[in-house]
Order: structure tokens, then sequence, then C-alpha cells
């Protein structure tokens, strides 16, 4: 099983991942978690990202593509997995299509979190993450409008894309999550 979560920062995704990941039994694969890692241990892909995070923008393609590459070959990621965080291009979302099509998987399952940017906005700020300050949010939010929105539509030509209303309690959204994966 192969699950990719979509939707702007602040919409829930991490924390629906884990919940999906805890009830299917598949591995949790988050890319904003492994980098912010790297950082924590100031390791030389830590050294490299952490301006780019701080400031909202993105990881080099190049980067994010080897570091998913090596997620998706471990051993714990054997039972399947769900990507939180990644793709985030288009060019990523190719190269990963290319990946997964060469491991002879079927095409990816799409889920796609909606809320409004107030929202977003609100709940960012309630975060206290360091690359959560108002300035970063309002990049991070045109960024992803940029180049990840886009990366749905991606998927909309090829494979199942499920869109779920962000708003309502973690069990809620988590409820109408598994419902449309049954
Ligand atoms: P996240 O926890 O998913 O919000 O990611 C935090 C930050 O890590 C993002 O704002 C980016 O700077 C970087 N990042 C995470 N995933 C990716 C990705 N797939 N491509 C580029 N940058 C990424």
């Amino acid at each position: 099983m192969y699950l990719i979560i979509l939707g702007p920062p602040g919409a829930g995704k991490g924390t629906q991942s884990v919940l999906i990941a805890q009830k299917l039994g598949i591995k949790h694969l988050s890319t904003g978690e492994i980098l912010r890692q790297a950082v924590t241990e100031s390791t030389t892909l830590g050294l490299k990202a952490k301006e780019v995070m701080d400031s909202g923008n993105l990881v080099s393609d190049d980067i994010m593509i080897g570091i998913i590459k090596e997620a998706i070959s471990d051993e714990s990621a054997k039972k399947g997995f769900i990507l939180d965080g990644f793709p985030r291009t288009i060019q990523q979302a190719e190269e990963l299509d290319k990946i997964m099509d060469s491991l002879g998987y079927s095409s990816a399952r799409v889920i796609n979190i909606t809320l409004d940017d107030n929202e977003l906005i609100r709940r960012m700020l309630g975060r206290g993450r360091k690359d959560d300050t108002a300035e970063t949010i309002k990049n991070r939010l045109n960024v992803y409008k940029e180049q990840t929105a886009p990366v749905k539509e991606h998927y909309s030509k090829k494979s199942a894309v499920f869109d779920i209303y962000g708003i309502g309690s973690i069990n809620e959204i988590n409820d109408r999550i598994l419902e449309v994966l049954k």
C-alpha cells in the first residue's frame, strides 16, 4: 500500500498521517521530519537545509529525491507507507512515479486535505514551530500555491485523488479519510 497526503501547510497532514499509518500498519514518511532531524543533528544535510526551511522555501528537488529514495528502500517501509510532505513539486512527483514504477507498485492513492487560508494561518501560529513565524507562514502559503498545488492535478490525471474537508476534530477528519480508503 502506498498513500500520499497532500494539502497546504497547517492542514493537519502530519497528525492525520500518523493516525493512518498506525491504523493501517504502514510506515509514516515525513520529509519535513527527516529534515528537522537532520537540522537537530547538524548533519551535512541539516546544515544545508536549515536556512531554506527557516525562510519557508523548498529544499532542492535533487536533495529531496535522494532522501525519499533512501526512505522508501528502508526495510521499515516494506509493508507500505504514507508520504507526508512529498512530493511538493511536479518534478518530485514525476521522479516518484519512476521510482515506484521500477519497484513494481501500483499507482498511489492520494488524499488531499482542503482548508481556507485564514484557518491555516491560525493553526500554524498556534503550533509554535521554528518556521511558523508570520512572515515564513506567508511565504510557505505562496510556495504551496505556486509549486505544490499543481501536484494535485498531476495525480488527478492518473490516480484516485480524494478531497477531504479539513475542518472538524482530529477523529472526525481521520474517519473521513479512512472511509474513502475502504
Ligand atoms: P513540513 O514539515 O512538511 O511542513 O516541511 C517543513 C519544511 O521542510 C518545508 O517548508 C520545506 O522547507 C522543507 N521540505 C519538506 N518536504 C519537502 C519537499 N518534499 N521538498 C522541498 N522541501 C521540503
